[in-house]
């Protein structure tokens, strides 16, 4: 089914079983108290899983290169003991991994972080001190160092982070190294850091280690390399002794998506197939590469050797497996959200996924099979329902599911509307297929009420019926005018040319996404769209791979408005609101704080604004402000003697998403 993808990869002295990577990941694990045993837990339910070869999170090989205070580093023999539980797990699952150095330069979160020169970068509070001949030096010993020790922890080999703006692509990039003496100026001077790393690594790992090399193919920030120098680079670190060079794309400064889920599917492959007929070593092709076909077309239409998955192994270890077995309908697909993995990172939490709570939580979250099956009734078949009666059905127990919509999927029917999250309706496919396999009993179209409960005998009823979007309360609000979002995407209205938004929530900003889009794109020019409305360049005229972004203006005039102070956009996900709010700015939505609602009449909305009474003269009004919890069912269950378990937005609507839905219907049903 997928000759490409799972062909192995012969690399001389040893055999990748196919050509999946798990990519690096940094997800907190292994800077806790016991963090290696849960680490190697995961790392080795991967391996289980199939994957060719693994990448660990980047390891510093110094204090100055860690990613924050007290992060992971192994610098010596003492650190190499906890490193081999990893090596052991995923050797006894027949996988192969490999280690990350990264040294993160001027991005390390901690006062003594080193730069080639010392230009702060914008994304950090702390300015990095310059380095000196003898820093540069020991820094090389400490990559060698480093490599060595990780091969003695049983490492295959190692990866070394050359890209996404850290301290080695800090050297190559003109932009970041101003230095005159040997390390800086002309091309063989700034790239002289990167090679002599890989070359003294060789020399001290010997011929059968795996060495990758992650070379920056697009820097996607001013200052950042030309094409020629790519290629140039990547003859060097050939001839130096890698041996696979992986892909990175966009430094961390960039301002610009490189793995959203508003960056179409393999976005990027075009990039390292620029490369392929340069070097005559296998390359790796990366990002928004989440499905076994999308990555068989990157290998078969010769963009790469092999394809890197990272975030899609969180969604699902089994993810090779599925592929093997030629069951991708029953890969829980990766949504490219990153609340769970990502924003957990930065927020120093441990990482996890939206999708699957047991990422990285394999040793705390754990679905046995049932030893006394039950008959559950589970009410609503939004994200929390369907994740409830998976895990449930799968362990064993009898499971009917009630909708009293026409299909399965709740909020992620209305999600998957919004231009960007259209990954949202792999999540419904997945549940449709795990509803299917586990014989979960879903009767659509079905208003459950306490009567067709009560006569169904069921041990438990878990109430997943959602929310009820907040009604609006202010004078004329029954007006034709209001309308709610659900209206809006579910295509019931189509609204006006003028609209105001009520909220500045993730709601309110779905809608102004939804309704600023200039539409259906197939999907060629909606990857051309992609790369005008953000200035990357394909052709690679310019150094860093950019050019003059040509974002796509609203066809209709909006005004997105809350009552509270403070910019727009902040409740979002750490590493994803500002693309939200950059595309809306940018296609032209006005975005006002400190709106008093006065009232909605034929003319329009009356509000107060900078002290100022106003008549926005809309056509529509569409409320998002919030949701209440949908307890209709609660309270008659009560009265005929149940009681209900209520998960999801039915428990909680305040600060409720997804991930809190799923993660809390996967815990009950792992322990009902
Ligand atoms: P939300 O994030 O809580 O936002 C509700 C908005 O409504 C706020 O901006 C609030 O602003 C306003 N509001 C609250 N009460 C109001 C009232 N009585 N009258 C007028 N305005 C009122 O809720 P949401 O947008 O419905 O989102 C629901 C959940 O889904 C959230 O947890 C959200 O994080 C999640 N979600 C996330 C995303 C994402 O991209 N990550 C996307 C969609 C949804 P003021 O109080 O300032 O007026
Ligand atoms: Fe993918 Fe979202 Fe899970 Fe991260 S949290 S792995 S982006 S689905």
């Amino acid at each position: 089914m997928y000759p490409h993808l799972l062909s192995p990869l012969d690399l001389g002295w040893t055999k990748l079983k196919n050509r999946v990577l798990m990519g690096s990941m940094h997800t907190n694990l292994e800077e806790m108290p016991g963090g290696f045993e849960r680490a190697a837990v995961y790392f080795a339910e991967r391996a289980r899983g199939g994957v060719g070869l693994i990448v660990t999170g980047g390891i510093s090989p110094n204090i100055e290169g860690c990613v924050g205070g007290g992060a992971a580093k192994l610098t010596n023999e003492e650190e190499v003991e906890q490193h081999r539980l990893i090596t052991n797990a995923v050797h006894a699952e027949d996988g192969k991994i490999v280690m990350q150095i990264l040294h993160t330069g001027r991005y390390g979160y901690h006062p003594k972080i080193v730069a080639p020169s010392e230009i702060q970068a914008p994304i950090n509070f702390f300015k990095p001190r310059a380095m000196s001949d003898e820093d540069i030096l020991n820094t090389i010993n400490d990559f060698v160092n480093c490599a060595k020790l990780a091969a003695k922890a049983g490492y295959d080999g190692v990866e070394i982070m050359g890209s996404e703006g850290y301290l080695i692509n800090q050297f190559l990039a003109p932009g970041t190294n101003k230095r005159e003496d040997q390390w800086g100026g002309s091309f063989e001077n700034r790239s002289r850091l990167a090679v002599e790393i890989v070359k003294q690594i060789r020399e001290g790992l010997g011929p059968k280690s795996i060495i990758i090399y992650r070379l920056s193919m697009l820097d996607l920030v001013d200052g950042g390399s030309p094409w020629s120098e790519v290629v140039a680079l990547a003859k060097k670190i050939e001839e130096a002794g890698a041996t696979i060079i992986n892909t990175g794309i966009g430094w961390h400064e960039a301002r610009i998506p490189t793995i959203a889920s508003s960056v179409p599917r393999r976005a990027f492959a075009w990039v390292t197939k620029r490369l392929r007929s340069e070097v005559s070593i296998p390359l790796i092709a990366v990002n928004r590469i989440n499905m076994p076909e999308v990555a068989e077309s990157i290998l078969a239409e010769g963009c790469a050797d092999m394809v890197s998955l990272a975030r899609p192994m969180l969604a699902d270890s089994q993810w090779v497996r599925k592929a093997e077995e030629n069951k991708a309908n029953e890969i829980n697909t990766c949504i490219a959200c990153n609340q769970a993995c990502l924003d957990h990172t930065f927020n120093m939490k441990i990482s996890s996924c939206l999708v699957n709570p047991r990422a990285c939580h394999e040793t705390e979250l754990i679905y046995t099979p049932t030893t006394i099956i039950k008959k559950f009734a589970v009410v609503g078949s939004g994200p929390a329902g369907l994740a409830f009666a998976h895990i449930a059905a799968m362990r064993g127990h009898t499971v009917d599911l009630y909708e009293a919509g026409p299909a399965i999927g709740g909020q992620f029917l209305l999600a998957k509307a919004v231009p960007g999250k259209e990954e949202y309706g792999e999540t419904i496919r997945y549940y449709q297929a795990m509803m299917e396999k586990y014989g979960v009993n879903v009767h659509t179209n079905t208003w459950a009420t306490d009567d067709l409960l009560s006569r169904g005998q069921y041990d438990e009823i878990i109430l997943s019926t959602g929310i009820h979007p907040r009604k609006l309360d202010i004078e004329g609000a029954s007006h034709p005018k209001v309308i709610s979002y659900v209206d809006v995407l579910t295509g019931k209205i189509i609204p006006g040319q003028k609209v105001a938004i009520i909220g500045g929530g993730g709601i309110g900003f779905d809608v102004a996404t939804f309704l600023s889009h200039r539409g259906n794109h197939d999907d060629s020019s909606e990857m051309e769209a992609f790369f005008q409305e953000w200035g990357i360049d394909v052709d690679y005229a310019n150094a860093g791979g950019i050019k003059k972004a040509e974002p796509s203006v609203s066809p209709r005039e909006i005004y997105m408005l809350k009552r509270s102070g403070g910019k727009h956009g902040a409740t979002l996900g750490k590493t994803t609101g500002w693309i939200h709010k950059l595309v809306l700015q940018n296609s032209g939505v006005n975005m006002w704080s400190d709106v008093t609602y006065n009232k909605v009449d034929d003319d329009g909305l009356h509000i107060t604004y900078k002290n100022e009474a106003l008549v926005l003269d809309v056509d529509h009004i569409i409320v998002c402000a919030g949701q209440v919890p949908n307890r209709d069912l609660y309270d008659g269950l009560i009265a005929k003697g149940f009681n209900p378990y209520l998960i999801g937005g039915a428990d909680e609507a305040a600060e409720l998403d997804a991930k809190l839905a799923i993660h809390q219907a996967c815990h009950l049903a792992a322990e009902i």
